[in-house]
């Protein structure tokens, strides 16, 4: 996807610095299984961007609406996202002095052609302050497993007789031996 901010107004002196605001709608979700922001949501982020000798430093502010399902129930859930982020963009001159000393520079976030690429930091920004098991509330009793009707909805003392699959094709077929004989 990538999430892309040109730095050329920004002076390379160390020190200088400058604000800058980004509304990106997503073209991909980004979060976990159970909630994200969605296709077609925006994010909201605003940033500072400082020049300092290795290249430059963001500090960033992600608002977002984050969508998803109860990990219980799955009744929809909706999360406001409001996540902040640091992050080093190092100059591509100093990340190839790097590489000669054999640091592995593939995780290595750079300023290229005076252009930098957000969509790491953002997207672990976003994953970190979501719920791996989102809920539609701290009490939600879930779905009953026999049913899948929600526990809330259903009285106290609801139960299924447990017969497991593969007996009940020979309870079936008991019960036509009865009928014959
Ligand atoms: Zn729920
Ligand atoms: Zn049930």
């Amino acid at each position: 996807m990538g999430i892309i901010l040109n730095l050329h107004e920004l002076p390379r002196r160390s020190g200088e610095y400058k604000d800058y605001t980004l509304d990106f709608i997503l073209t991909e979700p980004i979060g976990v299984a159970m909630i994200a922001v969605q296709i077609g949501r925006s994010l909201d982020i605003s940033l500072t961007a400082t020049s300092v000798d290795e290249g430059v430093l963001i500090r960033g502010q992600i608002l977002a609406l984050a969508e998803g399902q109860c990990s219980r129930c799955l009744d929809p859930v909706r999360e406001d996202i409001d996540q902040s982020f640091d992050e080093l963009f190092e100059y591509e001159s100093k990340a190839a002095k790097l590489s000669k000393d054999d640091v592995d520079t593939d995780e290595i976030l750079m300023v290229k052609d005076d252009c930098i690429d957000i969509e790491t930091p953002v997207r672990d920004a976003i994953v970190l302050a979501l719920e791996v098991n989102p809920l539609c509330s701290l009490d939600c009793l879930g779905l009953c497993p026999g049913c899948g009707e929600r526990y809330e909805n259903l009285p106290a003392d609801h139960d299924h007789q447990a017969i497991d699959p593969r007996w009940s094709a020979l309870s079936d077929l008991a019960k036509k031996l009865d009928g014959k004989g």
